[in-house]
Order: structure tokens, then C-alpha cells, then sequence
């Protein structure tokens, strides 16, 4: 699998760790803010496709969409997204959340061969996931997410800025990732390989 990879570039969320409940597991501790949590995951669904300048505008329209029809206004979406939900996310993900041993051992095997590693995720906190899944960061030599690029994944501008960043070809980058649609999507529009973590 690794054969004539330099690069591979790996997906966090379901692709590190077993995320199977963590869904039910956030409704059950935000249920006091059920129109908020509906209204995340509503706007991120729409957002797949569209591109941004920066992060900041990013956000911005994110927390715009977010509002729209609500009671809630845009800045109380910011505050609630940056200091309950990522936070509430990465809390559970520590608590409840198992490494998946099949990417563990893609990573060990990495770090054997020599092969450059980063992880490119649709959200946030990064760093604080690994933190709490007790996995190191040095190991990698890139922690970004798509926001940071401005376009959700599969959006091919984040994927070629991914593969710039790590100064990687295509031709020896593989994507390994736990959605078709959103990981192998990514490394179809750049032309790099793509292996699925079932
Ligand atoms: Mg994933």
C-alpha cells in the first residue's frame, strides 16, 4: 500500500479514531442547545463546495449561515461553536473515543519508511484531539484544517494547498481517509492515490 508513497496525508475524525457513537454521544450533552447543534451540522453539510479567501471569511459566513432563520444571532453562534461544541467534541472524543489500530499501524509504518505525514481535517482542534487521544504531534510534519484554507474538503484548492505545504507530487501522495466523499473526493481532484479506513 505504501509502496512508492513519499506523502500521505490523513483525515482525523473516524480515520484516527472510532467515532461510531460520538454523534448520539454530543446530542445527548448538548440537548440544551439542540437548535444550535442542528443548525452546525446543517451549514456544514451546505458549505462542501464553496471557497473562501481566508479562514476568517470562513467563519464568518459560517456563523452567518448558521443564524439565518434563528432566534440566535451570528456572534452567539461563534460563542457557542468555539466554547461548547469543539470543546464538548474533543472532551468526548478523549472520553469515549478508541484509536483505530489498522491507522495506527499506517502510521507507524510511515514513520519506519520515512514517509512525510500530515493530517488535514475538516475541523478544528487538531492538536487538542491528538492531545487528549494521546497521540503525539511531533510525529507529524503538518496539523491543518480545512477552514484554515478556506474550503471544506473535497474542495481541490485546500487538497493542492495540503500538498503544497508538504512541498509533495501527487504522483506519491496517498489521502487515507474514512469518507469516500469527502477524503478520496480530495485526492481525486488532485490526482493522488486513496486508501479507504472502513
Ligand atoms: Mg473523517
Amino acid at each position: 500500500m505504501l509502496k512508492g508513497v513519499e506523502t500521505v496525508i490523513l483525515d482525523l475524525d473516524g480515520t484516527l479514531y472510532d467515532k461510531r457513537g460520538l454523534a448520539a454521544r454530543m446530542v445527548s450533552h448538548l440537548w440544551w442547545c439542540l437548535p444550535l447543534l442542528a443548525a452546525e451540522r446543517s451549514v456544514r453539510r451546505n458549505m462542501h463546495y464553496v471557497q473562501f479567501a481566508s479562514e476568517e471569511e470562513f467563519f464568518e459566513c459560517f456563523f452567518r449561515q448558521m443564524a439565518r432563520g434563528h432566534l440566535f444571532g451570528p456572534k452567539t453562534a461563534e460563542r457557542w461553536y468555539h466554547r461548547v461544541y469543539m470543546p464538548t467534541m474533543v472532551r468526548l472524543i478523549g472520553r469515549t473515543c478508541r484509536m483505530r489500530p489498522e491507522t495506527m499501524a499506517i502510521i507507524a509504518a510511515c514513520k519506519e519508511a520515512g514517509i512525510k505525514m500530515a493530517i488535514y481535517s475538516d475541523y478544528g482542534c487538531v492538536a487538542e484531539k491528538l492531545n487528549v487521544l494521546n497521540v503525539d504531534s511531533q510525529q507529524f510534519d503538518l496539523l491543518i484544517s480545512a477552514p484554515q484554507l478556506g474550503a471544506l474538503k473535497p474542495a481541490e484548492c485546500s487538497a493542492r494547498q495540503v500538498l503544497e505545504l508538504m512541498n509533495a507530487d501527487p504522483k506519491t501522495t496517498l489521502f487515507v481517509g474514512d469518507r469516500e466523499d469527502t477524503d478520496g473526493a480530495s485526492a481525486k481532484a488532485v490526482g493522488a492515490r486513496f486508501y479507504l479506513i472502513r
